[in-house]
């Protein structure tokens, strides 16, 4: 039986990270599955669809890595018995994906973990390379047989490759990424170390921490506050970082010139949780800002403002700040909602916005509200919500958005749809207007998206069409949701 992609509720018109990565190398050896739990749990927003953690002793003998995967949430994958199998070790990588590229399989679920000449090695990565089909192709002419059909693979081998011409690992990680081009932060465990490394653009974020004697490598810094740990820095772009018994070593040869490098700004926008800073920017603030913007580019005479749970509520926030208006609660969410569709045709995607949310019909009932929502995709989410905010009395609804309208694929790692599915591809702002049933309708700037990011070079291709690497020959955008 073919494997079906997992959709949650949540999913259902929304954009998806496509991964996490956490990683740990605890010096006294305590704690390392269940810290790498906790930190996933902290990063499940970033894919819902399969997580693992591979976990090793850099005491014990080479090779020996236990690794345990499954699809579905860290919290129904790792029960405290396979916590329990994984507890012996020092130092360990986990992982929450969901699938942009490469199917959603077990197979597929990471870390990677692969037994070479050297040892083994177990990778953990976020984000898509755009020559993963020529460097595949190239291994496969030289004898490789692969086990899965994601990216992460192909780096695994190079890696592996380079390091048996050289001295240590992460020398055979920095030639790796002399191959490898994309989107990609990486952790990477050897049986002695413990390496993170970002692509030279930096779309993805990746961040140092330190607990008592531990090191810690995570996507975002809110899993570090998870557990307890102490934000020490962010890993530069293009840099590569090694820790050992003997502290952090890094190497920065990779690294482009400032105003080269390309954070994903919709990782601002919307996938990194508001209490994460990334690179010194804090997504709450970005949010913030955001708001004030629109309020200030697109403002109209309203009693309440509501954000659409959760990442557009600090960017309403910042509308109600700047506007005046006050800032309001318009909508109760169900957290408890688990992955009930399953590649939801357009008919299940519209009832599955209604499972998910309430409105408050106390709160909207007569009043001209604003409501201010971080995208819109396909457009059926956000005219559904319009609709029940009128049905709960709402007299008039104003839609911010507080991105810019989405116009082009990504080939970075977020499942952006093809261009004909996208409701801003060849539609006016009024005509979207009018097909989400809204009364007014103000996107964010794009000349705004560099201020929220406050001056750091970011990427906004899906918004602009100025990709900062060439896209690829071949789509190498995985199978969407269609
Ligand atoms: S194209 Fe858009 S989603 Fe993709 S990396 Fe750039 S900003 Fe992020």
């Amino acid at each position: 039986m073919q494997e079906q992609p997992y959709m949650t509720c949540d999913d259902s018109d929304g954009l998806h990270e496509e991964c996490g990565v956490f990683g740990v190398y605890d010096f006294d050896g305590n704690d390392v599955a269940p810290t790498i739990y906790y930190g996933l749990l902290a990063l499940q927003h970033r894919g819902q669809e399969s997580c693992g953690i591979a976990v090793s002793d850099t005491e014990g003998p080479k090779g020996k890595v236990k690794v345990y995967k499954g699809m579905g949430l860290a919290g129904e994958v790792f029960t405290p018995d396979v916590l329990e199998e994984l507890r012996q070790g020092d130092i360990g990588v986990g992982h929450v994906r969901y699938s942009t590229a490469g199917g959603s399989t077990r197979e597929n679920a990471q870390p990677l973990v692969l037994n070479y000449i050297k040892g083994t090695l177990a990778l953990a990565h976020n984000g898509n390379l755009v020559n993963a089909p020529e460097l595949r192709r190239e291994l496969e002419y030289g004898g490789a047989i692969f086990q899965t059909t994601i990216d992460s693979e192909v780096v695994a081998y190079h890696i592996a490759r380079e390091r048996v011409k050289s001295g240590t690992v992460e020398e055979a990680v920095r030639l790796a990424m002399k191959k490898i081009a994309g989107a990609y932060s990486l952790v990477v465990m050897s049986p002695r170390k413990l390496i993170g490394a970002r692509d030279p653009f930096g779309f993805k974020p990746l961040c140092i921490g330190k607990r008592d004697n531990a090191y810690i490598l995570a996507s975002e810094t809110c899993a570090l506050d998870t557990v307890g740990a102490e934000f020490v820095r962010d890993v530069k772009p293009g840099e590569i970082v090694t820790i050992t018994k003997e502290g952090i070593k890094s190497d920065r040869s990779l690294c482009l010139a400032p105003e080269k490098e390309a954070r994903c700004i919709f990782e601002y926008i919307y996938f990194a949780r508001p209490d994460t800073r990334i690179d010194g920017v804090s997504v709450y603030h970005a949010r913030l800002a955001a708001g004030r913007f629109l309020a200030e580019d697109h403002p109209v005479e309203a009693d309440l403002v509501v954000g659409v749970p959760e990442s557009g509520n600090a960017a309403a926030q910042g509308y109600a700040q700047e506007s005046g208006i006050p800032y309001g609660t318009a909508f109760v969410k169900n957290s408890y909602v688990g992955r009930t569709f399953i590649k939801p045709k357009q008919k299940n995607r519209e009832s599955s916005v209604q499972v998910k949310l309430n409105v408050l019909k106390e709160s909207v009932a007569g009043k001209r509200i604003v409501m201010v929502d971080d995208s819109i995709v396909r457009g059926t989410t956000c005219g559904r919500i319009v609709g029940m905010l009128r049905e709960a009395g709402a007299k008039e609804v104003h839609v911010r958005i507080s991105a810019p309208p989405f116009l082009y694929p990504c080939y970075f790692g977020t499942d952006i749809p093809s261009e004909d599915q996208l409701i801003a591809h060849g539609r006016t702002t009024e005509e979207i207007c009018r097909e989400i049933g809204a009364d007014s309708l103000g996107y964010l700037g794009l000349e705004r998206l560099p201020q929220m990011a406050e001056g750091l070079p970011i990427c906004s291709a899906c918004f602009s069409g100025r990709y900062p690497i060439a896209p690829p020959a071949e789509d190498i955008r995985g199978e969407y949701i269609r």
